[in-house]
C-alpha cells in the first residue's frame, strides 16, 4: 500500500474543486485494502473510497481522515456458454473501457452507457444510467469488503437494492462495503437497446445498429451535450460532475400543479411514468423553467455556472471555483425550483463527509 500525506484532492474529482485529504492510499490489491483499513482504525480516521471523482463533491476544507484510492489494475475475463456471457471486471476497470471492449465483440447490454466517466467499482453505488439503460439491468453480483467485519462477500443483484439512481450502497449501507470486483451478465442474442428519442432519431428507421454503432452514436450525442469528457478536447462544459440534480419522482398530481403554475397544457410537460401514481420529471426541464437556462451565471465573472451544452450540469466555468461558489449556485437553482414549482430537487453528486 502506497500512503501520503495532504494530498489535494481537487485533481482527482473532474470538477477539479475541494482542498487536501490529509491521508490517501493507493490500493492496488484486496490486501492493500485491508491493511489501509486496518491503519485507519488504529489511527482512529474515517475512510472515504474514491473512484474516478466524476460524481463527487469536495468541501473547500478537504477530508480529515483517510482516502482509499481505488487502483486496482484494469482486468475483464470474459466466460462465454450457449444462454450467457458473463464480465469479472476490477473494480479499478475505466468504465469506458469495459463497454467499449465488450461492443467491438458485438455484445449488446452496455451500449447506451458508453462515455460515463468514472470506474467499474462505483458503477454501481448509484446505479449509472443513460439513454435507456441502467447497470443493474447486467449485474450479476457484486464482490465487496464489508469494512463492519473486515470480511468479503459477494452480493447478489438482488441484494444490492437498486432502483433509479440508487442501491444499498448509497442508501441503507452508505460507506459499508467497497467493491473490488464486478460480475455482469449479458445476453449473447441481445439487440442493441434504442429506445430513447434522441438515439432512435440518429439511426433509418429500419436500420439495425451493431453495439458497436451505438456506442459511437451514444459519444456523440453525449459529446454535443458537453456530457462526455475528452482528454484531446478540454472545456469548461465538462469540468462538472455530469448531472448535478437526480431527476425528481413525484405523485402524478403535481403535473397538474406545474401545468397550473406555468400556465401550459398537462400534455405539455414531459414526464415519464415512476410506479403506481408517481411520475418522474426531467430536472433540466424544471429548471429551465424556474428561470435558468444553459449557460447561466450569477454575474459576468462568476466562477461557477451553467453548462453551456445543458442544463442539468453546474460548471467549474473558470477553473478556480472553489466548493462554496458551487454550493451557493446549486442553492439558488434548488430556492427557486421549489418556490415556482413545489419541487425539491435533490443532488445526484456524492459530497465528501
Ligand atoms: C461528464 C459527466 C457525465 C456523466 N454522465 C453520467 C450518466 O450519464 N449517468 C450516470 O449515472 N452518471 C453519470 N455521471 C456521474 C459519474 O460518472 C458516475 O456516477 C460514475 O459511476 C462515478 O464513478 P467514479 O469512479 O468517478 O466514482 P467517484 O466519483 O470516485 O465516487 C462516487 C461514489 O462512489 C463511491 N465509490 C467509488 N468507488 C467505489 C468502490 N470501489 N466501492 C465502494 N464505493 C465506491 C464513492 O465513495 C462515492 O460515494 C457523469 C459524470 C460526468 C462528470
Amino acid at each position: 500500500m502506497h500512503l501520503e500525506q495532504n494530498v489535494p484532492l481537487a485533481p482527482f474529482t473532474t470538477l477539479r474543486i475541494g482542498g487536501p485529504a490529509r491521508y490517501l492510499a493507493r490500493i492496488a490489491s484486496e490486501a492493500d485494502l485491508l491493511e489501509a483499513i486496518r491503519f485507519a482504525r488504529e489511527q482512529n480516521l474515517p475512510i472515504f473510497t474514491l473512484g474516478g471523482g466524476s460524481n463527487l463533491v469536495v468541501p473547500d476544507q478537504g477530508y480529515p481522515g483517510l482516502i482509499l484510492k481505488i487502483e486496482f489494475p484494469e482486468s475483464i475475463e470474459l466466460t462465454r456458454n450457449e444462454s450467457s456471457i458473463e464480465a469479472k471486471v476490477s473494480a479499478g476497470t475505466d468504465w469506458n473501457a469495459l463497454v467499449l471492449h465488450l461492443c467491438e465483440q458485438g455484445i449488446a447490454g452496455m451500449e447506451c452507457l458508453a462515455g460515463i466517466p468514472g470506474l467499474v467499482g462505483a458503477s454501481p453505488i448509484q446505479n449509472i444510467g443513460a439513454y435507456g439503460q441502467e447497470v443493474a439491468q447486467t449485474i450479476a453480483w457484486v464482490r465487496a469488503l464489508d469494512v463492519q467485519t473486515l470480511g468479503f462477500s459477494e452480493l447478489s443483484n438482488q441484494a444490492c437494492g437498486f432502483a433509479y439512481r440508487t442501491s444499498i450502497f448509497n442508501s441503507i449501507e452508505r460507506n459499508r462495503y467497497i467493491i473490488t470486483q464486478v460480475v455482469f451478465r449479458l445476453d449473447p442474442a441481445a439487440r442493441p437497446n434504442l429506445s430513447y428519442a434522441d438515439l432512435r432519431k440518429h439511426f433509418d428507421p429500419e436500420a439495425q445498429p451493431t453495439p458497436l454503432e451505438v456506442y459511437e452514436a451514444v459519444r456523440r450525442i453525449r459529446a454535443a451535450k458537453g456530457m462526455l469528457i475528452d482528454a484531446a478536447h478540454p472545456s469548461a462544459d465538462t469540468r462538472s460532475a455530469g448531472s448535478f440534480f437526480k431527476n425528481p419522482v413525484v405523485p402524478a398530481r403535481k403535473l397538474t400543479h406545474i401545468a397550473q403554475v406555468l400556465g401550459v397544457p398537462e400534455a405539455e410537460i414531459p414526464h415519464w411514468p415512476a410506479g403506481p401514481d408517481r411520475i418522474k420529471l426531467p430536472a433540466a426541464w424544471l429548471i429551465e423553467r424556474a428561470g435558468f437556462p444553459k449557460g447561466f451565471t450569477q454575474s459576468p465573472g462568476s466562477p461557477v455556472g451553467i453548462s453551456s451544452r445543458h442544463t442539468l450540469a453546474l460548471i467549474n466555468k473558470s477553473g478556480t471555483a472553489t466548493c462554496r461558489d458551487l454550493q451557493q449556485l446549486a442553492s439558488l437553482i434548488t430556492i427557486q425550483v421549489e418556490y415556482h414549482l413545489n419541487i425539491s430537487l435533490e443532488q445526484e453528486p456524492v459530497t465528501l463527509a
